[in-house]
């Protein structure tokens, strides 16, 4: 467990108390969850009962007081060391709940974070459709004005928790043929009439969580259930991805400390030609290696949170931190593998799974082609260039 430096002592403690529960009591889950590829009931009731699926709601709703952003970090962070998969629920529960704590109107902001509380609910964040992931503005799903409803139909694909959630915020088009600026975040509430689950995902890795097709047909939600204005979705997005990144970048490193850690474990207790393999100049270089991106990865995700909580602006670092720990992750938990050996091939060592886990932070929350524009749009918008 590493401490930042800035860390304050609620947050400290925050973390003391996750890495202990995680360790003890998801640790010696992950296997059987990585293999069944079944969502951990278990694990989501260990959350709901350190606060962790509140953490990012108001305060009176059961979230933390401040620093919020580095509060949703250092809970994925500890849990990823152990398990990813159970990390991903925290992350989703905070992209899910963000329009809903930043778009409903004040009364029906009160009941719906109420009821998340006491009813212990899971948010899940619909956007993604079969033909537009990395092109947002692509999609198809439309909300169209009836009386004092709208009515939305379209497919949503690669939902979190699609299966399991009760609530959906989904995003919509309102206006045709305005790219971003025709779209609108909704709630969805699972059991309306309309609101169809599909086929569950089989896969590579973060097994453990449930990834599903939603498919909405002629799902009417009364026009309260707009989040924020019409046309102001996109926008509603892209300021959760400034939350959401770091937290996908925490979860990377806690994937990448998990790793770095049983290759030290392991290169100290393995001998071949009569040395320890830590006593191999080869193997020194990946530990060193892993260790440095490590340290920087951490370094970015925490600053990109920092700059989220004092509410400046960190668009360009939070896809910083993204890109670099995603990719981090990768480089790491494949030299885990390597440092392991045959062993690292198999199932029996955790590494296996940290190294299919890891690859999905490349992808998810904008891919790291996506990121890497992201950071040279920003870059040059610093000197007036724009791309
Ligand atoms: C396990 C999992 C969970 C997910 N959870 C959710 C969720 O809860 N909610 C949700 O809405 N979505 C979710 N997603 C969707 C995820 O955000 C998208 O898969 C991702 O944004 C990429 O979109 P795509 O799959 O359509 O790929 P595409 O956009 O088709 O991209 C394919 C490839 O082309 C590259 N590419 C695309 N455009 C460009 C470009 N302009 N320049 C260079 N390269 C480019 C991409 O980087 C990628 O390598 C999840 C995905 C997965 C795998």
């Amino acid at each position: 467990m590493h401490h930042t430096s800035t860390e304050s002592e609620e947050l400290s403690i925050l973390r003391e108390v996750v890495h202990k529960a995680a360790k003890e009591k998801v640790a010696p889950l992950a296997a059987s969850i990585d293999e069944l590829g079944e969502f951990n009931r278990e694990v989501e009731a260990l959350c709901w009962d350190l606060g962790l699926l509140t953490i990012t709601l108001p305060p009176e709703f059961g979230g933390i007081e401040k620093n919020v952003g580095t509060a949703l970090c250092i809970a994925v962070e500890e849990l990823a060391r152990y398990c990813a998969a159970s990390s991903l629920l925290l992350i989703i529960q905070a992209v899910g709940s963000f329009p809903l704590v930043h778009g409903l109107s004040p009364q029906l902001r009160e009941k719906i974070l109420t009821r998340i509380q006491e009813e212990r609910l899971l948010v899940a964040y619909l956007v993604t459709e079969p033909g537009a992931g990395s092109d947002v503005a692509g999609l198809n799903t439309t909300a169209v004005k009836d009386g004092n409803e709208y009515v939305l139909t379209g497919t949503k694909c690669f939902a979190t928790n699609g299966g399991v959630a009760s609530l959906y915020s989904v995003l919509a088009r309102t206006s045709k043929g305005q790219r971003h600026r025709g779209l609108s975040f909704f709630l969805v509430e699972r059991d309306t009439p309309g609101v169809k689950i599909g086929r569950k995902e089989n896969k590579l890795g973060q097994r453990g969580s449930n990834t599903t097709e939603v498919f909405l047909d002629e799902v009417r939600v009364p026009a309260s259930n707009l989040l924020g204005h019409e046309g102001k979705g996109f926008l509603l997005a892209m300021k959760d991805f400034d939350m959401s990144r770091p937290a996908v970048a925490a979860q990377a490193l806690g994937i990448a400390e998990g790793a770095l850690q049983a290759m030290i474990k392991y290169s100290t207790e393995r001998k071949t030609f009569g040395k320890f393999l830590a006593q191999h100049q080869m193997i020194q270089g990946m530990i060193a290696d892993s260790a440095m991106l490590v340290e920087a990865a951490r370094g970015l995700a925490y600053r990109a949170a920092a700059l989220f909580d004092d509410g400046k602006p960190n668009t360009k670092i939070a896809s910083m931190a993204k890109c670099f720990a995603g990719d981090a992750a990768m480089k790491i938990t494949t030299d885990a593998v390597q440092v392991l050996g045959g062993y690292g091939y198999m199932k029996d060592f955790q590494v296996e799974r940290m190294f299919r886990d890891a690859k999905l932070t490349q992808i998810f929350e904008g891919t790291n082609q996506i990121q890497r524009i992201v950071i040279a749009r920003e870059i040059l918008k610093e000197v007036g260039f724009s791309i």
